[in-house]
């Protein structure tokens, strides 16, 4: 078996297999190694919201890199589809945020002001309005409605990356890297049974980087949030064209016509993924306030997902520094679906030796992280 490739990504999400995929695209030799199967963890488990305006709390670069990475969907996806047939069930149906209380209100108007001084779209809707646009969600005093930000099926998005890697480069699933060496010329990576060595090596392993990058040498404060969710099917004739969210719930229509209801954040649970009754009920109480027109459904699915946290809320992507040749692309937490086009984007560029745009810049790992500050 050859043991020598342009590009190791360790790590089969979204993050890893979008990397994969675009280097393969561009002409690399690319190994991907998998402790598990390609998808299998935090990618597939995802809610699948391209939450972008949802999701950032102020102006700033992450805003703006989300905002770009969301802007890189349409054609992302239309490439995955073209090349796998694939319909990943992209919708740009937006986002309502609900307003409950005056001072949710206050604060949902406030982030409209600085998303429209930013250029972007976000407009009120007046609660007696509301029916009208959703008749299945609560009396709410208003809601912010974010257009531009949608949704997609992340099992079907994880399983089309997972076919077009499958045909483009060279994969191993049930294969754990053990060990990582080197960064400054070369990159040696090491599973239980084989060593393999690359020009560049990608660590994209999610949740689990603090205990990879530990053994490389390289500390980081990467931790799992723990995540519950459900899919409920709406009694006929009742659903939503919108993704509701309110500060408890978020609910999040899909073309197949369920709901998925999310999700719990639970910092302090380690990698344990048992299902409780307690974070069930508390959802499905929250997601019968936002939108008491569901009473009724019918439960699909449960299931856990854990998120890679970091303490500041926002990834590490690029080379380690110091070593070059070693690329970190982990810290993803609540957005590494709608992150994955452009963090593929950041990876092939730093592969290819180029000058990142100033914007990228922001989300390199720091110094810090080398000495375990981070
Ligand atoms: C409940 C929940 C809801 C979410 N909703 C959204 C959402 O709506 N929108 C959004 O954008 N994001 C959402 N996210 C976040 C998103 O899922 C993550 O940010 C993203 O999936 C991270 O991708 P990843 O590829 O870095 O990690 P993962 O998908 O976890 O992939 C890492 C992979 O590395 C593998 N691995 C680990 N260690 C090793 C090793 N030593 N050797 C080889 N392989 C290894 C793992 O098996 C795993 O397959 C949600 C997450 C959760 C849990």
């Amino acid at each position: 078996m050859k043991t020598h490739f342009d590009v190791i990504v360790v790590g089969g999400g979204a993050v890893g297999m979008s990397a994969a995929w675009r280097l393969a695209e561009e002409g690399r030799q690319v190994l991907v190694l998998e402790r598990g199967r390609l998808g299998g963890e935090a990618s597939g488990a995802a809610a699948g919201m391209l939450g972008a305006q949802l999701e950032v709390d102020e102006p700033g670069p992450f805003y703006d890199l989300c905002l770009a990475s969301r802007s890189r969907y349409p054609d992302f996806v239309a490439a995955l589809e073209e090349r796998t047939g694939i319909d990943v069930q992209l919708v740009h149906n937006g986002i309502l945020q609900l307003a409950l209380t005056p001072e949710q209100a206050a604060v949902l108007q406030e982030r409209m002001a600085w998303q429209q001084l930013d250029g972007t779209r976000a407009e009120w809707v007046d609660g007696a309005d509301l029916p009208a646009w959703e008749p299945a969600a609560a009396r709410a005093i208003g809601a912010l409605y974010l257009p531009d930000d949608g949704n997609l099926s992340a099992p079907l998005l994880t399983r089309a990356l997972a076919a077009v890697v499958g045909r483009l480069c060279t994969v191993l699933e049930g294969a754990e890297v053990m060990a990582i060496r080197g960064g400054e010329t070369q990159v040696q990576v090491q599973t239980v049974t084989d060593t393999f060595t690359a020009d560049h090596a990608i660590i994209a392993v999610g949740a689990w980087a603090k205990i990879l990058l530990r053994q490389a040498g390289v500390e980081c404060g990467i931790y799992p949030v723990k995540g519950q969710l459900l899919a409920v099917r709406p009694p006929r004739g009742v659903g939503l064209t919108r993704t509701l969210v309110t500060e408890d719930v978020y609910l999040v229509p899909k073309r197949d016509g369920t709901i998925v209801v999310g999700a719990t954040e639970e910092h302090g649970a380690g990698f344990n993924r048992d299902v409780t009754v307690d974070a069930v009920t508390a959802l499905w109480s929250a997601a019968l306030e936002a939108a008491p027109g569901l009473a009724g459904a019918i439960l699909e699915r449960t299931w856990v997902g854990l998120r890679p946290g970091t303490l500041h809320g926002t990834p590490w992507i690029g080379p380690v520094p110091g070593r070059p040749r070693l690329l970190l692309a982990a810290g993803h937490f609540r957005n590494g679906i709608l992150l994955s086009p452009i963090t593929a984007a950041m990876l092939a560029a730093a592969v290819a030796g180029e000058t990142w745009p100033p914007l990228w810049r922001h989300f390199l790992p720091p110094a810090a992280v080398i000495d375990g500050e981070a």
